[in-house]
């Protein structure tokens, strides 16, 4: 306990955490390729790679930082800017191939094998959220109903580390910031921004990383299967 009040309510990252994103992204991104290379056949698009789409992307999210937030919409001017780059213009196709991605972006997720049991024992005794600078909605990606809040940074206006994404949790929650603790693969993200605030942070490390950042977790945990033992130290 360390002389710190019971954590009541514990809040989950999502891409990296929960599930696999940069698989599931690759994965989209090749399908949709696929389809844009039927509609713009030629050495152009044959040429054109996941990559490069992911570095215009990329490049796309930079220029539109603080005009606009929404995920989606970002990745729609993405597809937009690589249809130009194969020197055409059309919107329609770019509405089509956003569509097609984010199908397979939500639908094709693949969940850890260690995220539903620690849900099942956790939501006896804790309030669960979701807090991610993605757009991964629960309904979309295989958790409808888990999460008693959500918290996106899309919808709050900051990115974690931000300490305005941790206290809109503790907000939506109804707990004081040390009855939060919260879980993430980032140290840069996750839990430099929880540190931010005084509440538990808890670092993801599924690959047994070196931890060089001189950010230093509360816990450290390679599975989420960990969290049933922390938990009991922390009531
Ligand atoms: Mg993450």
């Amino acid at each position: 306990m360390n002389g710190r009040k019971p954590v009541k309510v514990i809040s989950f990252d999502g891409d990296m955490t929960l599930w696999d994103f940069e698989n599931v992204m690759w994965h989209s991104l090749s399908i949709t390729l696929k389809e844009l290379r039927r509609h713009i056949p030629g050495q152009v698009s044959a040429d054109l790679t996941v990559d490069r789409m992911i570095e215009i992307r990329n490049s796309v999210a930079a220029e539109l930082k603080g005009k606009i937030v929404n995920l989606e919409e970002i990745r729609f001017y993405a597809f937009k800017r690589t249809i130009e780059f194969l020197g055409f213009s059309d919107d329609t196709l770019a509405t089509n191939l956003n569509d097609l991605y984010l199908k397979h972006r939500f639908e094709d997720i693949e969940l850890y094998p260690d995220v539903i049991p620690t849900m099942d024992f956790l939501r006896r005794d804790f309030s669960i959220g979701l807090l991610s600078n993605g757009n991964g909605y629960p309904e979309r990606c295989g958790l409808p109903g888990r999460f008693s809040f959500v918290v996106f940074s899309q919808d709050v206006g900051v990115e974690k580390p931000d300490a305005g994404m941790f206290f809109a949790a503790c907000k939506l929650a109804g707990c004081a910031p040390c009855e939060l603790m919260h879980i993430g693969d980032s140290l840069e993200s996750d839990v430099a921004g929880v540190n931010r605030i005084g509440a538990v942070s808890v670092w993801l490390n599924r690959d047994a990383k070196q931890n060089d950042s001189g950010i230093v977790p509360d816990y450290e945990i390679r599975s989420l299967t960990e969290l049933a033992d922390i938990v009991k130290r922390s009531r």
